[in-house]
């Protein structure tokens, strides 16, 4: 399969850029050059602009029943590209295939049911008590930019609810995962997206990203990516009033009782997995192991066999291994936060600096436990995005949550414990956006976001599509 990467989709057509920038694409794995990509400069944004503009005219009125059917075309085209999506974000990204057929393609197709769900199930129109008439209506044309850690996971969440509520969207994926972006750009396509109503431009944050945060004519931004970046974004749309929402970092906590008892080493295993998923690098993995001191000692050890029995391995074979990180500036920045551990005084239970043995090639790291973790070290303050994992002692539950919400971030939290009550009393003080409890998954259309320096807005379902939404309130005399 042939994914052209150097040009642009716009006004319903793949178009050749107006700026001539170009950098090369890369594969994780073996780092060897496997494409080109065409970067955007402000023209490229300008003109998508205009045709979204124009496309707002009539798709912004398209009634609900004609965008519930281009929400049900999308999600069996995208259902028919799984594989495709899959092998791309392997390549692209690192991803292991096994893992990013299960987890990163599939997430198209769920959010797609969960968006469909929340469409047929919200009110467009609707009365209030006092008898006057409110309406929900499109934002406006929207500029949505992601990241490269779960390409098609973020896309479907900005793009999906921007269609669904009549927004036409301007899509800048991250400049380091194009293919997924352009095989996601083939199937609105073929859905029947409107000329106008979607436009997808590479280009870089500084470069692309910017000047759709400042464009006056855009109505939103939604931003997700690294709470630097996102600082920036909001900075730069606030001269023109927009809408800005968030989904930045995290460095979520993990609550570990004495009370798990017998489950308590299949809870340990569980976790460590999680953290490890995606090698580390999902914005809300449980990074921070907060472990009360009765099962402590047990637990670095669960910890410390769990991560010694990861595997690492090439993505394109299947198996349950992790993948390379997904490029050099990344590797060098885990490898200085594995440094900055031990040079803290964090005790290295497992993992370490460097490569794993053999492998020479490709951006592997080690998978990585730390025990007798501060909460004021580097590695239990600062966003690592690599398989390793801080334990942190705590005396009991109340320190425990302190410690727990000791943060700048608020994305995702964890609790792990036999007691149903604890569970509860200790969800109610957590500072986050969700709680899962003892391996709870979410499921699609549940919104996700995060609370303090991890974002605001919520992306998915109901509340994600709100996000998309101005509300007008209608009199009569
Ligand atoms: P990043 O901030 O470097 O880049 C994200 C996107 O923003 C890219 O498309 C990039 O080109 C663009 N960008 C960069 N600088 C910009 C600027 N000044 N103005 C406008 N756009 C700019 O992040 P990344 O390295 O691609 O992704 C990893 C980060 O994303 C992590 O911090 C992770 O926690 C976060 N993340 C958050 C969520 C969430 O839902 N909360 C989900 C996934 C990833």
């Amino acid at each position: 399969m042939t994914i052209d990467t150097e040009r642009h989709y716009v006004g319903g057509a793949w178009v050749a850029p107006l700026s001539s920038k170009t950098m090369p694409i890369m594969n994780p794995a073996n780092d060897t050059r496997i494409g080109t990509l065409a970067l955007a400069g402000t023209a490229d944004v300008d003109r998508a602009v205009a045709a979204a503009v124009e496309a707002f005219e009539t798709f912004g009125r398209w009634p609900k029943a004609e965008r519930l059917a281009l929400l049900r075309r999308i999600r069996d085209l995208t259902d028919a590209r799984r594989e495709d999506l899959a092998q791309a974000i392997s390549t692209e990204m690192g991803a292991p295939i096994t893992m990013s057929r299960a987890y990163q393609a599939d997430a198209g197709v769920g959010h797609a049911d969960g968006f469909i769900a929340a469409l047929e199930a919200q009110e467009e129109r609707w009365t209030l008590p006092n008898g006057d008439t409110m309406l929900r209506e499109p934002i406006g044309p929207v500029g949505l930019i992601t990241p490269w850690n779960w390409p098609i996971n973020q896309i479907a969440l900005k793009v999906l609810p921007a269609l669904a509520t009549g927004c036409p969207a301007i899509l800048k994926p991250s400049e380091h995962t194009p293919l997924s972006a352009v095989i996601y750009t083939e199937i609105l396509h073929e859905a029947g997206v409107p000329p106008g109503a979607f436009a997808l431009i590479h280009g870089t944050g500084p470069d692309v990203g910017d000047a759709l945060a400042r464009h006056p004519g855009l109505t939103m931004v939604s931003f997700t990516g690294s709470t630097r970046a996102g600082t920036s974004v909001s900075k730069s749309a606030a001269d023109t009033v927009k809408r800005v929402t968030l989904e930045l970092g995290g460095k979520s906590p993990n609550l570990v009782f004495a009370d798990c008892g017998e489950a308590l080493e299949a809870r340990v295993r569980g976790s460590v997995a999680e953290c490890f998923l995606n090698t580390g690098q999902s914005c809300d993995a449980p990074t921070r192991m907060i472990v009360e001191r009765a099962c402590y000692d047990r637990v670095v050890d669960i910890a410390r066999a769990a991560a010694e029995a990861t595997k690492v391995g090439d993505p394109a074979q299947e198996g349950d291994h992790i993948g390379p990180l997904f490029d050099r500036i990344q590797w060098d920045r885990v490898q200085e936060k594995i440094t900055r551990g031990i040079e803290e005084g964090a005790r290295l239970v497992a993992g370490g600096p460097g490569r794993p043995p053999e492998m020479n090639t490709g951006w592997y790291v080690r998978p990585t436990v730390f025990a007798d973790v501060r909460n004021d070290m580097t590695i239990a303050r600062e966003e690592i995005f690599g398989p390793v994992l801080s334990i942190i002692p705590a005396a009991d539950e109340d320190e425990a949550i302190a410690i727990a919400n000791d943060t700048p971030y608020g994305l995702a939290s964890y609790v792990q414990t036999g007691d149903r009550d604890r569970a509860e009393r200790v969800a109610a003080r957590l500072r986050a956006g969700s709680v899962h409890v003892n391996g709870g998954g979410m499921e699609w259309g549940t919104p996700f976001g995060g609370y303090k320096a991890s974002g605001n807005g919520r992306e998915g379902g109901l509340m994600g599509l709100e996000d998309y939404q101005e509300v007008k309130s209608l009199h009569f005399g």
